[in-house]
């Protein structure tokens, strides 16, 4: 089908695992099994590939670039852990959040744990990862992807994040947190015609719905006393879900700010909020995406806005 087709025109992305390994082994491995290794890409055309050539990201170092065709379920990489199907935009919040090892981090919205593991990966299995699912089904899930990943560092609980307790012994020394709720989806190229119904009226209560959930997930994130950053993705292409709700969420939260994300990111969020970044098939070669990053302002500092 044609939106079939738009899917595969996508690079197949992969994040290396390093827990497991190294960028420089994973590309040595692949060398030797035939693949063909053109160095690091430097623009965006460079990760149109083809047969078995592939290159490593120019944005995300730990991201390895494939053609549309490849697939990776089967390969020993993937079955040990030592590499991630993830597409590059998806890898974007861990890497922005960058909580360092020994850190207290949440994972709001954890499940199927993509993104846990890769902060996982970046704190080097050292600190305390927090990670909340509704579902307990995508929550099993998550345990089989961790520990197919090497991730030690994490606390799963099935549990509503709107209900975990800022205040409580437990939480109270949470400094990083990464927020990533259900969304429309509608930036998933393959869903993208089907999610849109003949219905308009439908579509905007389920977006009205969506925002609000997310802007109460943002706000209760917020709320940690001790936190110092807070990542914001979502897999939606509408504002609603996106520059709206963080618009909404630094209104109501004043010791808050956007901060200037990835300056060689090819697309941003809509004005003002042009701190964010937007991921799109036609800007950034991935699915569509949003990501924004909440800082707590210092004491001394004056409230811009
Ligand atoms: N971050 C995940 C990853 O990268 O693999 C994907 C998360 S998915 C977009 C959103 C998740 O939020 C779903 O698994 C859903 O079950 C969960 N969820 C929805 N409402 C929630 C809530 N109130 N508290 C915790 N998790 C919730």
């Amino acid at each position: 089908s044609l939106q079939q087709s738009a899917a595969d025109l996508l690079p197949r992305y992969v994040r290396v695992n390093t827990l497991k390994t190294t960028v420089e082994d994973a590309v040595d491995y692949l060398k030797r099994e035939g693949f063909l290794y053109l160095g690091q890409a430097s623009r965006l055309d460079d990760l149109n590939l083809k047969k078995k050539a592939f290159v490593q990201d120019l944005h995300l170092p730990e991201v390895l670039v494939f053609s549309p065709k490849m697939d990776f379920h089967d390969h020993f990489l993937y079955k040990a852990g030592h590499i991630i199907l993830q597409d590059k935009a998806s890898c974007l919040p861990a890497h922005i959040l960058n909580p360092p090892p020994g850190s207290v981090v949440i994972d709001a919205c954890a499940a199927p744990g993509n993104k846990t593991s890769h902060l996982a990966a970046i704190m080097n299995n050292k600190g305390q990862l927090f990670a909340f699912d509704l579902d307990a089904k995508r929550l099993a899930t998550m345990s089989t992807l961790l520990l197919r990943a090497g991730v030690t560092c994490q606390q799963l609980a099935n549990q509503d994040f709107l209900t975990v307790d800022p205040e409580s012994p437990q939480y109270k020394d949470v400094e990083y947190i990464l927020l990533d709720p259900s969304c429309s989806g509608s930036g998933m190229v393959c869903l993208r015609d089907n999610s849109s119904s003949a219905d308009v009226e439908k579509d905007q209560a389920r977006l009205a719905s969506l925002a609000s959930f997310q802007l109460r997930c943002l706000n209760h994130g917020l709320r940690f006393p001790r936190l110092k950053s807070l990542v914001y993705s979502t897999c939606s292409i509408h504002s609603q879900e996106n520059e709206d709700v963080i618009s909404a969420c630094l209104q109501q939260n004043p010791s808050f700010r956007l901060v200037p994300l990835l300056p060689q990111w090819p697309e941003r969020g809509l004005e003002p909020f042009t701190q964010c970044l937007r991921a799109s098939t036609s800007k950034t070669r991935t699915h569509g995406f949003f990501v924004a990053l909440l800082e707590k302002r210092s004491e001394s500092e004056p409230v811009d806005q």
